[in-house]
């Protein structure tokens, strides 16, 4: 089971949708809600790229960190 946070189309609030049942009701004005499979794709993708640029930032912190570490050893030992 996933959930997945959409608008409603006719009051705007934020309505969480089961992804296994996409046709739902807004719970706040009770409109008929169609969970829209392109937006959820475009969604996951969105998370995806953010879970990806995160890896990288870290990697890029691990980096400059192993780098100030040998710098250090090497003021050390001059
Ligand atoms: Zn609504």
């Amino acid at each position: 089971m996933k959930i997945i946070p959409m608008n409603c189309t006719n009051c705007g609030h934020t309505v969480d949708v089961d992804f296994d049942n996409p046709c739902t009701f807004c719970a706040y004005c009770g409109s008929k809600l169609m969970l829209d499979v392109e937006a959820i794709q475009n969604l996951l993708i969105a998370k995806e790229q953010t879970k990806q640029n995160a890896n990288e930032q870290e990697t890029k912190q691990k980096e400059l960190m192993q780098k100030q570490k040998r710098f250090a050893l090497r003021k050390k030992q001059s």
